[in-house]
């Protein structure tokens, strides 16, 4: 399918067609000529501005929608986007017959706006309710996300001296065919002598700049790709450069990740290094379909990997579950969470399947399962959780996930990952480390957020892991004085990247 979008602000399009993505995921826009024409037409009256979103061509239908003009001009913007897009969305549902569950919103992180809610002085449910309202949720969805901001409010939340630290492995011994993460494949892992010395070399300046600006370390999480594609010496090496960091954390994460790359050795390191809490992440416990997606790991090896763990020690373990993959229907999810229920791990992150265009399964055109049923095992899945005795902790949304849903980390308490939920809520400062690492500067709770990002391809990274280091120096002095904002003198070579929470 493909679209065309006329209109007064064409600034708006963008957002207006990810509007027609909810509803045609993989609808291509054209600046002309489309098989569904949507024209946008406004009017003013005194203080109301009427938007009309008119359907041509493939579809037939219009929605007008009425606000009030804003007099900050940042507000009247956001403002006037959303009616525009609302209007576009209720003439889609009208003419479609479809309705989903997220409603309008096409944004990553809905529990953003349950709070901007209750900075207007509203309790957490009246809040959640008037994000329905405004946007169309389904009253499941909105009470998820109230749930969501329960938990949260339960858990400690970030300072402005609080910073997480997120060290980057981007290597995986292959290529999972839904994978669209920046991970190279280990090969012959002549790249891993080098990547390990410039990222212990960046580890260590950032423990000396959290030491000498009084940051507070919340959290330390050793992601990837695998982090357990490293061998145990140089997984060593990493960690104990981060060892300073991680003694004075609250909690330390180490994604073990893929079950083939665990050995004793690897947990042997990670315990010995302080981690509290692992993650081990089988996906399925189908070997059919973790043969269908390429990921080179057994129901068996996860098995196995749990159990190594738990005699080892580790009593916090994460895993991650992902619904939607191909071939798989809501039996056979059901199998997978009857096991996770059966082992009894302390959180679990269920992933509604993305796939993003970079991935070998998108490229060569594989279905995957119907939107209702996905719908169905992830509705399971919240209530298997919830059986578990977890509450759902931290929430966001991708583009081409599977049925247009969610990803959802679910925790028993006490176990809920801080790392997890300052990241995807925006709420806390990061220095991200390593190839592809976006490090951020958070002020007033998410208010306003500076970014400095690290280059994504690790042979570049080691080239010039010093001026990435750099850039995280500018970033903390964006405390004071000084920040570079797009668009100022020097922000180029700087690359700081000022975004508000809208
Ligand atoms: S283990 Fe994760 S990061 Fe690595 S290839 Fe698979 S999906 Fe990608």
């Amino acid at each position: 399918m493909t679209f065309t979008l006329k209109g007064p602000v064409p600034g708006f399009y963008k957002e207006l067609a990810d509007v027609v993505r909810i509803f045609f995921p993989e609808a291509r826009e054209l600046d002309q000529g489309g098989e569904l024409e949507i024209f946008i037409t406004e009017s003013e009256e005194g203080q109301a501005r009427h938007s009309r979103a008119t359907l041509r061509g493939a579809l037939e239908g219009s929605h007008g929608t009425t606000d009030k003009k804003q007099a900050d001009p940042i507000l009247e913007k956001r403002l006037h986007k959303r009616q525009q897009k609302l209007a576009v969305y209720f003439a889609l549902k009208a003419a479609t017959g479809l309705i989903p569950p997220w409603g309008s919103l096409t944004g990553i992180r809905p529990a953003r706006l349950v709070y901007a809610q209750m900075a207007q002085g509203l309790g957490v449910d009246q809040a959640a309710e008037q994000v329905r309202d405004i946007f169309d949720l389904s009253a499941e969805k909105a009470g998820l996300l109230a749930d969501v901001v329960r938990t949260q409010q339960s858990l400690t939340q970030p300072g402005e001296q609080d910073i997480g630290i997120y060290i980057g492995i981007p290597f995986c011994q292959t290529r999972c065919r839904y994978c669209s993460f920046i991970s190279c494949q280990v090969g012959d892992g002549k790249l891993l002598p080098g990547y390990v010395r410039a990222l212990v070399a960046e580890t260590e300046a950032v423990a000396r700049m959290v030491a000498d600006q009084g940051f507070a370390v919340r959290s330390v999480y050793v992601g990837g790709g695998t982090p357990t594609a490293l061998p145990p010496d140089m997984l060593g090496l990493v960690l104990t450069a981060a060892g300073s960091l991680m003694r004075q954390s609250r909690e330390i994460t180490v994604e073990a990740g893929r079950p083939d790359s665990i050995t004793p050795e690897k947990l042997r390191v990670i315990a010995d290094h302080g981690a509290t809490r692992i993650s081990i992440n089988p996906q399925t416990m189908h070997d059919k379909t973790l043969e269908a997606i390429g990921r080179r790991h057994s129901r068996a090896q996860t098995e196995a990997a749990y159990a190594l763990a738990r005699e080892m020690g580790f009593h916090n373990i994460n895993m991650d579950l992902i619904a939607g993959l191909p071939g798989e229907d809501l039996t056979m999810f059901e199998a997978t969470l009857a096991w996770a229920r059966g082992i009894s791990p302390e959180s679990l992150t269920v992933h509604t399947l993305s796939l993003k265009r970079s991935s070998d399964m998108h490229r060569f055109g594989e279905s995957t399962p119907r939107e209702a049923a996905v719908d169905a095992m992830v509705r399971k899945a919240r209530e298997m959780a919830h059986d578990m005795g977890m509450a759902p902790y931290y929430l966001y949304r991708q583009k081409h996930m599977a049925g247009n849903l969610e990803n959802v980390g679910y925790a028993r308490p006490g176990h809920a990952c801080l790392y997890n939920m300052d990241m995807m809520e925006d709420t806390g400062s990061v220095l991200a480390l390593g190839a592809g690492g976006i490090s951020k500067r958070v002020y007033d709770n998410g208010a306003r957020i500076l970014r400095a990002p690290n280059v994504k391809d690790p042979e570049h990274y080691i080239a010039r892991v010093d001026e990435m280091i750099k850039r995280k120096v500018d970033l903390l002095r964006g405390v004071g004085s000084g920040v570079r904002r797009p668009g100022e003198r020097g922000s180029r070579e700087v690359s700081l990247d000022a975004e508000s929470t809208d």
